[in-house]
């Protein structure tokens, strides 16, 4: 079907032209032959067939008389250029094809046109024709158009990520930082150059291994240092999937801000005025103590404190200082007393204090240490301050309010022998519980 215009004076060899001819027709590739005019010489089957051009239509007309979007200057300087350096010669029509093809398929691309790689070659020897040769690459430019989409697709995911959650990328061996997400940056404050290359400790965040999910699924919380030094509360998690490979020596941390859920935490179990836990935690805490002595037999102690004479603070210079009282006052108890023993305010100018893993005589021994502190104190306005204790360490099988009796009531003799002192409950077996006396407060 390829025809070769025979009056061209210059096609004499006929035969190897014939075989030619019939070789080109079998190809799945367009074969043009033009002259530098662009005028086709030769058209072959798959030309006609794509092109819907028969080749007694196409033989002798100029390429560009025949399709007039074709970019022809452009092909006409590429044919030159190909007879010229004797070489092949590519073209690389901007709109993705020379030849308007239409698609006859439902592609998932957007393309309308068969998609083609056109190469120009010399001719034989001649110097004055060049075969276009034509291949349909759409299958290929599919391809590549869908891996850029994905591409472009992971890249906005990224982003997202990036802009609206806190990730830190950490030094698997050192535990230091190689980067921050921008969400990270945002809500801490830091620059990207300040907070590359610190350690997680002094972010306080503490030590990487440390970062792991508990048994129950609860995730570690941890004062992360803004840029400014204040605290935001995060809960950390290690992304998964990633722990064990520890790509490139990398471990990623996904961060949540819980500072709401602390503040509101704290609100809720907190004393407003000093700061100390109010009496629903402390009623937790002292459940939790129970529980752990039931399970594993570990004992504890708890200690009631009681203002001397807090009336009169009142009296004597009003109810704001009495309230600078009692904030100073439960700072000292705090920071008097190990970081594993829990404050609360029990009401009013009383306070109570549990002890876990504390005997009697240990527990005696902190409430005095608590009462010559008071003693100690510069009170600013009031010049002098004490209190009252009853200490009560819990016997196996005793009830909550069973021991706070029992406490209450070592706290009323101390009150009634003179204040200012520590009094011990004695054990139930020597002491029955008796009905609750609130004489004193
Ligand atoms: P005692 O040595 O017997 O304990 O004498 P007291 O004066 O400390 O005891 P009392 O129970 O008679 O008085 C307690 C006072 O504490 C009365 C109350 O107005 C005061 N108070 C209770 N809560 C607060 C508070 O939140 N702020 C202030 N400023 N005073 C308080
Ligand atoms: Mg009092
Ligand atoms: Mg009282």
């Amino acid at each position: 079907m390829l025809r070769v215009d025979s009056t061209d004076p210059r096609s004499d060899a006929r035969r190897p032209a014939e075989l030619m001819t019939s070789l080109a027709d079998h190809l799945s590739t367009g074969l043009v032959i033009v002259d530098p005019e662009l005028t086709v010489q030769a058209w072959n089957r798959w030309m006609a067939e794509h092109a819907k051009l028969a080749p007694e239509e196409a033989i002798g007309r100029s390429l560009e008389s025949l399709f007039p979007d074709l970019p022809a200057a452009t092909l006409r300087r590429r044919v030159k250029a190909a007879l010229q350096l004797r070489s092949p010669s590519y073209v690389h029509p901007r709109r993705g094809y020379l030849f308007p093809v239409p698609l006859d398929r439902v592609t998932e691309s957007n393309f309308v046109y068969m998609q083609q790689r056109v190469r120009i070659l010399p001719y034989q020897d001649e110097a004055c024709r060049a075969i276009i040769v034509v291949d349909d690459v759409t299958a290929t430019r599919e391809a590549e158009a869908r891996a850029a989409a994905a591409a472009r697709a992971s890249e906005r995911y990224l982003e997202l990520l990036d802009s609206n959650v806190m990730t830190l990328a950490v030094n698997a061996s050192d535990g230091r930082v190689m980067r921050a997400s921008s969400a990270l940056l945002e809500s801490t404050g830091w620059s990207a150059a300040a907070i590359t290359g610190q350690s997680l400790q002094a972010l306080g965040l503490g030590l990487l291994d440390a970062l792991t999910e508990a048994a129950d699924g609860t995730l570690p919380e941890r004062p992360l240092r803004r840029a400014n030094g204040k605290a935001l509360w995060v809960r950390v998690r290690q992304a998964r999937g990633l722990i064990e490979d520890e790509v490139g020596g990398e471990r990623h941390l996904v961060i949540q801000d819980i500072s709401l859920q602390k503040k509101i935490q704290t609100l809720s179990e907190r004393d407003t005025l000093t700061g100390a836990y109010n009496r629903m935690k402390f009623d937790q805490l002292l459940q939790t103590a129970l529980s752990a002595h039931e399970r594993y037999g570990q004992c504890f102690s708890i200690a009631l404190c009681d203002i001397d004479h807090f009336k009169r603070v009142n009296d004597e210079h009003g109810h704001l200082a009495g309230d600078a009282v009692l904030r100073q006052f439960a700072a000292l108890l705090q920071a008097q007393t190990r970081a594993s023993d829990a404050l609360a305010r029990w009401g009013g100018e009383e306070f109570v204090l549990l002890l876990p893993m504390t005997s009697v005589q240990a527990a005696t021994t902190a409430a005095e240490k608590l009462r010559r502190a008071i003693v100690n104190d510069h009170w600013p306005v009031i010049d002098q301050l004490s209190a009252s204790f009853g200490v009560a360490a819990h016997t196996p099988g005793e009830s909550a309010d069973a021991l706070l009796d029992r406490a209450d009531h070592a706290l009323y003799q101390a009150k009634e022998s003179g204040r200012n002192r520590v009094c011990t409950a004695e054990e139930p077996d020597t002491c029955p519980d008796r009905p609750r006396d609130g004489e004193h407060d």
